[in-house]
């Protein structure tokens, strides 16, 4: 971790008081955030963490809202939204250099990435949100995930109020995790992430999924275009894009995160299971991945069931999905029911993937 030069701090912008978060967040619950600021550059960034500072207020970072799960009561602190923006890119031996602001949304980085023939992110298409947000819980889907690119991170230390430039090396990361979301979750504030791409590149097909839409439209030598192309169709057919028109839209994707265990543990529940198809995944050191969404359903979980405004997602019984008048209350009242009988049919102990602010979470 090396420090980087700070930008000039520019008068702090005023916070805006009681402004609802449940229009911010893809679920579309919580109550309001008591103070608010937008930040459009790092000055703003640096200002808004000085005024939090100075006044003894807990400081929340706000990108696209799509995993995070804010309480009914709303956040006694100042939430500032990341608003950086700003893309270069720049050749190096045999790769692109990609640097994008914070607040650039990661869709069309994606897309460019493509467009321009550059490999590393094409499997990523279609999860929302913003850059800002894509190492802190190490993103990724069908067989890729950030930490694969990612070179650098320029982020706000809350430590010392200095920006520093963190290599890959100092991210921790790991399976939807890192640093910044298990290890030092308060820390870093990122302001730009650099993806390290292959021009011309390979698209890498890893999953069953994306060779059968492959093969299901006649493509026998894909490009990084026809990878993202399988990877947003597959993602559209299971809710997994921000859709308006979709009425499974209310989510944060997974709720849960697949379950790594050791042999003991597969051991245990292969017995409970009782069925040898049950799908799992090699993993390094030995370990292996389960289905989340399958042992949900062996548990007794229908795909559109759940107690009144808050359902499993019609297209996939990973998303809890919020209906009309749904409370965050809610939602964190079913995830808990769905936790405790995995649990006791099972013996495993599911972790949520979104991140929950204020008072909400499954333990209270
Ligand atoms: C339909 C749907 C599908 C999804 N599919 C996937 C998927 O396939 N794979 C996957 O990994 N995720 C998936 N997600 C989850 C989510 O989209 C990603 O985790 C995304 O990176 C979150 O981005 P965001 O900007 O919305 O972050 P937010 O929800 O705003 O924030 C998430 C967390 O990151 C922190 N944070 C955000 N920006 C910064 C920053 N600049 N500096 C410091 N901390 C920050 C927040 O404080 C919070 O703790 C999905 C979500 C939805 C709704």
């Amino acid at each position: 971790m090396s420090a980087a030069r700070a930008p000039e701090v520019a008068a702090a912008p005023e916070p805006l008081e009681n402004v609802p978060l449940a229009p911010r967040c893809t679920m579309g619950v919580g109550g309001a955030a008591r103070f608010f600021v937008e930040a459009p550059d790092e000055p703003a960034v640096l200002a808004a963490y000085r005024w939090a500072t100075e006044r003894g207020v807990p400081l929340y970072v706000l990108g696209g809202g799509s995993n995070v799960v804010v309480a009914d009561e709303g956040i006694e602190g100042l939430v500032v939204r990341i608003a950086l923006h700003g893309v270069s890119s720049r050749e190096t031996t045999g790769a692109i250099e990609v640097t994008a602001a914070a607040g650039e949304p990661w869709d069309p980085l994606v897309a460019r990435a493509v467009d321009n023939g550059w490999a590393g992110l094409e499997c990523l298409s279609g999860i929302p949100g913003l850059v800002g947000a894509t190492p802190i819980q190490n993103v990724g889907a069908y067989g890729q995930e950030v930490s694969q690119t990612v070179t650098a991170v320029r982020a706000l230390d809350r430590r010392t109020g200095e920006i520093v430039a963190l290599g890959a090396a100092d991210c921790g990361f790991g399976y939807r995790d890192s640093r910044f979301k298990s290890g030092e979750p308060d820390r870093f504030v990122v302001l730009a992430v650099t993806y390290r791409l292959k021009p011309w590149g390979v698209p890498a097909v890893r999953y069953a999924d994306v060779e059968r839409d492959l093969a299901r439209r006649g493509v026998t030598t894909p490009t990084l275009g026809d990878v993202r192309q399988s990877v947003l169709d597959i993602r559209r057919s299971k809710s997994m894009v921000l859709d308006p028109e979709d009425p499974n839209r209310r989510s944060c994707g997974s709720f849960f995160l697949n379950p790594v265990v050791d042999a003991a543990a597969l051991a245990r529940v292969e017995r409970e299971a009782g069925d040898p198809a049950m799908p799992r995944w090699p993993e390094a050191g030995g370990r292996i991945k389960l289905s989340a969404a399958w042992l949900i359903e062996r548990a007794g979980f229908r795909r559109s069931e759940g107690p009144g405004p808050v359902t499993l997602s019609t297209r996939h019984s990973l998303a809890i999905v919020c209906r009309e008048g749904a409370r965050a209350a809610d939602v964190a009242a079913f995830a808990r029911e769905i936790r405790a009988r995995v649990e006791s049919r099972f013996g495993l102990r599911l972790t949520p993937e979104p991140v929950f602010w204020g008072s909400l979470s499954l333990d209270g």
